[in-house]
């Protein structure tokens, strides 16, 4: 195992020191002619166990963050660590290693597999890591699948399920391999308000019960004052 990641997974524990630091985050996208400036400068620290919520406008900024957060998307410039190790020295394969033993991500859109079972949709990502037997895997999809209260769902395919259900699938394959840190990126835009605070619950839950991280982006100014803490951005810039 690479020496970044095995100083991350000894330094794991709650608040012995800050989980994430963005410190001058800069990212823009060139767009033809223009020059689109997603981030400026953002400055940002969130502890281990936190619930994050990061609340803007549509086009400000918050995919361009959770992306860079979740080691998809490199920052032009600024640095980003996770627990200490800075990510930016990491090559693609241990940034790929610590996407996927340490972030779980939860999408707008549920990206689940049409044509795979709701369990075969959370083992999907414990099957790329070769150390988890056949036996574990099915202790941790079982146990994930029972945090969402879906275990009964277990042998039917998405399109069977309500729109909340499906996220709710999605929550528990971020879950299943024990991240550290959870991401999701708008998980409510797509579901009515009752399905929206359903979502958040269970997400509130699992942060007290796993004492998992969670960074949660949304544009619901009403789901934001659910969360212990909130970030506003604005134009790219952390406005709060
Ligand atoms: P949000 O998630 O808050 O809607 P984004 O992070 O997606 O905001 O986008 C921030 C800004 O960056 C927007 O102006 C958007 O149009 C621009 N942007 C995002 N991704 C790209 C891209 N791949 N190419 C060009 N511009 C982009
Ligand atoms: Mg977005």
């Amino acid at each position: 195992m690479p020496l970044a990641l095995k100083n991350l997974n000894q330094n794991l524990e709650p608040n012995r020191s800050s989980l994430i630091t963005l410190t001058d985050i800069c990212k823009s996208y060139q767009l033809g002619q223009t020059k689109v400036h997603a981030l400026r400068n953002i400055n940002l620290t969130i502890e281990a166990g936190e619930f994050t919520c990061i609340v803007g406008a549509s086009g400000s900024g918050k995919t361009t963050l959770l992306n860079i957060i979740g080691c998809i998307d490199r920052a032009d410039s600024g640095t980003y660590s996770i627990d200490s190790v800075d990510v930016h020295s990491l090559d693609e394969d241990q940034k790929s290693s610590l996407r996927n033993t340490k972030i779980g991500f939860i999408f707008q859109t549920f990206n689940l597999v049409p044509v795979l079972s709701v369990y075969e949709n959370i083992e999907l990502p414990l099957l790329i890591n070769p150390g988890i037997s056949r036996q574990e895997r099915d202790a941790l999809i079982m146990s994930s699948l029972e945090d969402v209260g879906l275990q009964d769902k277990r042998n039917n395919r998405p399109d069977q399920l309500s729109g909340g259900q499906r996220q709710r699938v999605a929550i528990a394959r971020a879950l299943a391999g024990n991240p550290a840190l959870v991401l999701a990126d708008e998980p409510t835009a797509n579901l009515d308000s009752l399905n929206s605070h359903k979502i958040i619950d269970t997400m509130l839950e699992l942060n007290q019960k796993r004492r998992i991280t969670f960074i949660f982006s949304t544009h619901d100014d009403k789901l934001m004052s659910r969360t212990t803490r909130k970030v506003v951005i604005k134009d790219g810039v952390v406005a709060l």
